[in-house]
C-alpha cells in the first residue's frame, strides 16, 4: 500500500471551474489563478462566431506551470 502523496484531481475537465473562469475573463479578469496549482493564468478573449454566425467573445487560458488550459 502506498502511503501519503495523493494525486489532487485536475479541474481540467470539471464544467463548473471552466465556466467560473471563463466568465471571469469575459468580465475582464486577467489575473486568475490556476485552479490546478495556484501559479497565474495567462487569459485573453477571442473573437469568434457561433454556429448560427452571430459574434460571440471566447474565453482562453493557459497556466504557465502545469498542463491547465481553458478553450
Ligand atoms: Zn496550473
Amino acid at each position: 500500500m502506498v502511503a501519503g502523496h495523493k494525486v489532487r484531481e485536475s479541474h481540467l475537465l470539471d464544467y463548473a471551474t471552466a465556466e467560473q473562469i471563463s466568465n471571469a475573463i469575459i468580465h475582464g479578469a486577467r489575473e486568475l489563478e490556476c485552479p490546478d496549482c495556484g501559479s497565474t493564468l495567462r487569459c485573453s478573449v477571442q473573437e469568434g462566431t457561433d454556429i448560427e454566425g452571430r459574434p460571440i467573445r471566447l474565453a482562453k487560458a493557459f497556466c504557465m506551470k502545469c498542463p491547465f488550459i481553458l478553450r
